[in-house]
C-alpha cells in the first residue's frame, strides 16, 4: 500500500531559471490523525512564492507533459488505476482545474463523472453503488467530479435530503460517523486492491466565490454558468465549512489524504493539482510491461517477415 509523504516533504523546486521555490505538502496536506482548522491552517490565497500566471505557467506545461507520459505507463501496465476525486464549493473551479491539468492525456485512458443530486433509481441503492459504477479500470485514470463525500457535506448541511434516502431507522444512529468509517474503509479497500485515491478540495474563499459570482451575472459569455441555486447555497456558508473541516479530521486517512488546494488563484489551483498527481504517479515507480527473450526473438523474426514483405496470406 502506498504510504504517503510526510507533511515537510517537499514537491516542487526550481520553477524557473531565476527562483527556486518550495511547495511543500503541510501547506496542502491535511495530515492523517491530526486536526486540523480550515480557516486558521489553510489559505486560499496561498500561491507557494510563484508571483503570477506567467511564473506557475512553465511548471504546469511541464506537469502536463509529464502526466501524459505516466499515463502511457499506467495504461500499459495496467496494474494500478488512479481515481481522482474533487470536491469544492460552487465555482471554485474544478471544471477549469480538470480541464487544464488532463488536456494533455489520451482520452482513451480517462474518465470524468459528474456527480449530480441522486436519480430516483439511485436512491433506491446504498449510497456507495453509484459511485461503484464508475470506478477506474486498471490502467485508466478516474475523474469524480463531486462525489459519495456530498454525503456527509450537502445532506449533512441539508439533513431533509436523508429521509429521501429510504434508510432503515437504526442505520440512521450515529448516521455521520459511520459514514466516515464506511468511507475510509471503502477507500482503504480500493487503495489495497490498487486503485490510487487522491482526494482535492478546492479551498476558495469567500469573498472570492462572490467576485466569481458577480463575474458571471456580469460577463454575457459567462451568463450561463450561474446558478441562482449556487447564491442560495452560499447562505450556508459556514456550515459547510464546518461540514468539511470535520469531513478532513474524519476521512485523510494515511491510505488516502486530503489535499486542501488554495483556490483563490486558478492558476495556482492547476498547478498545485497537477503537482500532486505527478508526484503519485512517480511514487508508484510504474514500469512497461516487460518482454520476455522468446517473445523478443519472435518479434524480430516478424520484423524479418515484415521487411521482406514475406508474410503469407492466412489459409
Ligand atoms: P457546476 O456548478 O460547475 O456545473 P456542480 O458540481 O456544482 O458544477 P451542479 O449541477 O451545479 O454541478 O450541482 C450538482 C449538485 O448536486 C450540487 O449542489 C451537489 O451538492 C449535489 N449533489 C451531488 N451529490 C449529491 C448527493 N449524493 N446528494 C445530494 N445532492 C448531491
Ligand atoms: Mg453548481
Amino acid at each position: 500500500m502506498p504510504q504517503f509523504p510526510d507533511p515537510d516533504q517537499k514537491v516542487t523546486v526550481s520553477m524557473s531559471e531565476d527562483t527556486e521555490l518550495e511547495l511543500r505538502l503541510k501547506h496542502i496536506m491535511a495530515p492523517p490523525g491530526k486536526k486540523i482548522s480550515l480557516l486558521d491552517d489553510y489559505d486560499p490565497g496561498f500561491t507557494a512564492g510563484f508571483k503570477n500566471k506567467k511564473a506557475a505557467g512553465k511548471k504546469l506545461e511541464a506537469n502536463i507533459a509529464e502526466l501524459a507520459e505516466y499515463q502511457d505507463i499506467l495504461y500499459a501496465q495496467d496494474n494500478y488505476a488512479l481515481l481522482i476525486l474533487f470536491q469544492a464549493m460552487d465555482a471554485a473551479g474544478k471544471d477549469g482545474a480538470i480541464k487544464h491539468v488532463m488536456s494533455g492525456i489520451n482520452p482513451q485512458g480517462c474518465q470524468v463523472y459528474s456527480f449530480k443530486t441522486p436519480s430516483a433509481e439511485e436512491l433506491d441503492h446504498d449510497y456507495l453503488w453509484r459511485s461503484m459504477k464508475c470506478l477506474p479500470e486498471r490502467g485508466r485514470i478516474g475523474i469524480f467530479n463531486r462525489s459519495y463525500y456530498e454525503e456527509t457535506l450537502v445532506v449533512r448541511v441539508h439533513p431533509e435530503l436523508l429521509d429521501q434516502q429510504k434508510i432503515p431507522l437504526p442505520a440512521r444512529e450515529n448516521i455521520w460517523k459511520r459514514r466516515y468509517e464506511q468511507i475510509n474503509a471503502f477507500e482503504k479497500y480500493l487503495v489495497e486492491n490498487g486503485v490510487i485515491v487522491l482526494k482535492f478540495f478546492l479551498n476558495l474563499s469567500r469573498d472570492e466565490q462572490k467576485k466569481r459570482f458577480l463575474e458571471r451575472i456580469d460577463r454575457p459569455e459567462k451568463n450561463w454558468k450561474f446558478s441562482t441555486a449556487d447564491v442560495k447555497e452560499r447562505g450556508f456558508w459556514d456550515d459547510y465549512q464546518k461540514v468539511y473541516e470535520d469531513c478532513f479530521n474524519q476521512t485523510s486517512s494515511e491510505w488516502a489524504p486530503w489535499f486542501i488546494i488554495p483556490a483563490d488563484n486558478k492558476w495556482f489551483t492547476r498547478l498545485a493539482v497537477s503537482e500532486i498527481i505527478v508526484h503519485t504517479l512517480k511514487k508508484l515507480n510504474l514500469r512497461y510491461p516487460a518482454v520476455s527473450e522468446q517473445r523478443r526473438q519472435e518479434l524480430q523474426e516478424i520484423r524479418k517477415l515484415l521487411e521482406e514483405e514475406t508474410l503469407k496470406k492466412p489459409e
